[in-house]
């Protein structure tokens, strides 16, 4: 089977040939094979965020090449990128971005919509979401009426409800208190086992970090 994900000699630069000029990936190499789960671990603007993002697709590397199930989208127009992102790609950041006039259930129902499945499809995967990560009570609740650590519940739920092959997370349990954090990382993680999806998660935290497959770090844009 191919990886999952392989980002293969991708640079990036901001701002070339300009006073302000930032080399942030400089020949990125890393896979991650299926079922793998990966921490990166770097100080902070080390370009963990740039990484994940070009990773994800939601950014363009100036040169390399990210591969997703082994296809190389490098290149490809937009049209075929959204659709490989939407269809493989699921994304947790540091704060939830849940939109706040829905419910946690239409928060994870709402990308399903988007990709094409029918309402009652994507409500029963929602709620099945929701209760494998202790919210079968707060369904309809909406994020104001949740707590920080449910918020980030939810948000994990979203970004696996089209059962991505690749989930690519941010610090995602760095806005929470080390207790809170320590109980939704768990959440997080068996989440992700139970799947079988392989994932790429940024962490400050070590402790967070060992309890992965494989410790990668990241230092003068490159990930050894
Ligand atoms: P991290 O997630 O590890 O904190 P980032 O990927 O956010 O790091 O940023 C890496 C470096 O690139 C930082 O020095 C940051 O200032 C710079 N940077 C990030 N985004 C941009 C941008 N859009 N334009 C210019 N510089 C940027």
């Amino acid at each position: 089977m191919s990886n999952a994900l392989d980002l293969v000699d991708v640079v990036k630069t901001f701002n070339p040939g300009r006073p302000n000029e930032v080399q942030v990936l400089e020949g990125v190499n890393l896979s991650l094979a299926a079922g793998e789960v990966v921490a990166l671990v770097a100080p902070s603007g080390a370009g963990k965020s740039t990484l994940l993002h070009v990773a994800g697709l939601l950014d363009t590397a100036d040169s390399g090449e990210v591969r997703i199930n082994g296809e190389n989208l490098a290149g490809k127009p937009d049209r075929v990128r959204t659709g490989l992102r939407r269809n493989n790609v699921g994304f947790v950041y540091q704060f939830h971005h849940l939109l706040p006039e829905f419910t946690a259930l239409e928060n994870v129902v709402l990308p399903q919509l988007a990709a094409g499945v029918g309402k009652g499809a994507a409500r029963e995967r929602a709620g099945m979401l929701l209760e494998k990560v202790g919210l079968a009570g707060r369904v309809t609740h909406k994020p104001t009426e949740l707590s920080g650590g449910e918020q980030q519940r939810v948000a994990f739920c979203r970004a696996l409800a089209n059962e991505p092959r690749v989930l690519l997370a941010d610090e995602p349990t760095g806005n929470l208190d080390p207790d809170t954090s320590d109980v939704v990382f768990d959440v997080l993680l068996e989440l992700v086992r139970d799947t079988g999806m392989s994932a790429l998660i940024a962490t400050h935290n070590h402790a967070l970090a060992e309890r992965m497959d494989r410790v990668l770090r990241m230092d003068h844009g490159k990930v050894g």
